[in-house]
């Protein structure tokens, strides 16, 4: 029997942003050109120019009758979201981008140039209502999910920008603001959109897409079913539940043994090693004893198609929690490799510039 999904994964309709192109199925997509007196092999020419060319102007698509691409531009292509700051770091390298959405609220993402690749982490919602007391976004809570549009556009930002700038657009990571799977409908359509070849999508490898998740047990199971081969990045931040009932609140609904268990039915279904992603707390879970128990139940759970991730935590302002020192970081990275484990720290490029999730949008609330 299908486990019930949880309330979790109601989406607020409130605020939600008018239709946009990429909201839309192909039967949608003909009959709103329909509508507007347009033939279906228009459909073909606008998707070209979207998930192609990386236009989002119906203006400027000139094979479009003159007298239609105003109509086009009203109808399925309104302004989504209009950069409100865009703070850069690492000698340019790496843009962070607070975006302004229709109705006011602010959603960010952020662009890492590197030298062999161009990553993007996309916001799925703004705000976050899973409400870990070390994150500055699950301090606001949840302002509500994003469209589908709202997700899509930002990769179709950032690869315009890469494009510019002569490069590629290559690597997309769902860890942004909010929960992926709580708003779990939109996000699987639109990692088809950035996953399928033009003119379906922008063509990036499914094995280049990130999806990340606190761990909402019966949606990783279900994520698992859509076939595709996207990475799964687990936040556990602890392995043992006493603790990771207090940082990682829905801990209290799916238990570190059911999300473990939930990530091995993924590794099994997609064939693809799951990234466990643990943010290291000074005197919080950073114990020698605590990374031994990690990697046990890691190994036991998932044998070798697991890799940890720590990331240093990148204190926000005014908050009790902060990153542990290089010594135990380095001792916590030993214990866990000793249990057969891979596991590396993770760059924190943008840190200078307020990485953490959600840390931009709360310094300007
Ligand atoms: S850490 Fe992630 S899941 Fe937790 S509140 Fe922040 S954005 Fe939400």
């Amino acid at each position: 029997m299908a486990t019930p999904l949880p309330l979790v994964f109601s989406a607020p309709k409130r605020g939600m942003p008018p239709a946009h192109f990429a909201d839309l199925s192909d039967e949608q997509r003909i009959e709103a050109l329909s509508e507007l007196g347009l033939p279906k092999f228009r459909l073909n020419q606008i998707a070209r120019h979207y998930y192609g060319r990386l236009e989002a102007d119906p203006m400027t698509m000139t094979d479009l009758p003159e007298d239609a691409r105003a109509k086009v531009k009203e109808a399925l292509f309104p302004t989504l979201m209009e950069p409100l700051r865009v703070v850069e770091a690492d000698d340019e390298n790496t843009q962070k981008t607070l975006w302004k959405l229709h109705d006011g609220t602010l959603l960010e993402s952020v662009l890492m140039r590197y030298p062999d690749r161009a990553t993007l982490c996309i916001s799925s919602q703004a705000g976050c209502g899973m409400a870990c007391p070390f994150c500055a976004t699950g301090q606001g809570g949840l302002d509500r999910n994003l469209s589908i549009g709202e997700i899509v556009d930002q990769v179709r930002n950032a690869a315009a920008t890469m494009h510019a700038e002569g490069g590629r657009l290559s690597n997309i990571v769902f860890m942004g603001m909010g929960e992926p799977l709580a708003n779990y409908k939109r996000v699987v359509s639109a990692v088809r959109q950035i996953t399928q070849p033009s003119p379906d999508g922008f063509g990036i490898s499914q094995r280049s897409v990130t999806v990340s998740t606190v761990g909402l047990a019966p949606a990783i199971r279900k994520l698992a079913d859509e076939d595709m081969s996207v990475t799964l990045a687990v936040s556990l931040h602890t392995p043992d539940d006493e603790l990771r009932d207090e940082l990682v609140p829905v801990n209290n609904r799916w238990s570190v043994a059911e999300v473990l268990d939930a990530a091995r039915y993924y590794a099994d279904k997609s064939g693809r090693r799951v990234s466990i992603e643990y943010a290291l707390i000074r005197d919080i879970n950073d114990q020698g004893w605590r990374a031994d128990m990690l990697g046990e139940k890691l190994h036991k759970a998932l044998g070798s198609r697991v890799h940890v991730n720590l990331i240093p935590l990148n204190p926000t302002p005014g908050s009790k929690w902060d990153a542990s020192p290089r010594e135990r970081q380095d001792e916590f990275v030993r214990r866990v490799i000793a249990q057969g484990v891979p596991c590396t720290v993770r760059d924190t490029k943008g840190q200078e510039i307020a990485a953490a999730c959600g840390q931009l949008a709360a310094e300007e609330k």
